[in-house]
């Protein structure tokens, strides 16, 4: 039977390894913790705690690159709102520079997708999205036919670049 971690089993252990991440002394520590040993504490922070750490720095890095990431949907989100209030009062001008916006928007998200995912992926994601929504405004603009024409031109223009 492997022994166990007295520390690891220990019901307070956050506590015991947010002691040990603040630099308190094993000491102290055992001192304050019913059951736990300089010397337990000493082997659980070299074999276990460094783990611990590193894990949690992980998912700390991967919530602030989602927190990056959610702000850019968002941002698309509204650019995509503005678009679909400018074609509903039929403002091609706002249309046209909200899409302009979208555009950007998409072309920023495929390049954090890629380099978070560290492949390239940057075309493939920005193509799975960009003719939905490109087929998607062609059509709200039907009503429209002079702001649609400007728009099919300005996307044939853009994607040329
Ligand atoms: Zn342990």
């Amino acid at each position: 039977m492997p022994r166990r971690c007295s520390v690891c089993d220990h019901a307070s252990r956050d506590e015991v390894d947010r002691a040990l991440v603040a630099g308190e002394s094993f000491r102290d520590i055992a001192g304050r913790f019913a059951g736990l040993t300089p010397a337990s504490i000493h082997r659980h922070r070299g074999t276990h705690l460094a783990a611990i750490v590193r894990k949690a720095r992980d998912s700390e890095d991967a919530a602030r690159a989602e927190s990056v990431l959610d702000q850019v949907r968002s941002l698309h989100a509204r650019t995509l709102r503005i678009l679909a209030a400018a074609e509903a009062e039929g403002d091609a001008s706002t249309a046209l520079r909200a899409l302009r916006e979208a555009r950007g928007g998409l072309v920023l998200l495929a390049k954090l997708l890629g380099e978070l995912d560290e492949a390239p992926t940057v075309n493939v994601s920005l193509d799975s999205g960009w003719p939905a929504l490109r087929t998607a405004i062609l059509s709200a603009l039907e009503p429209y036919p002079e702001a649609r024409g400007a728009v099919a031109q300005a996307l044939a223009d853009g994607h040329a670049s």
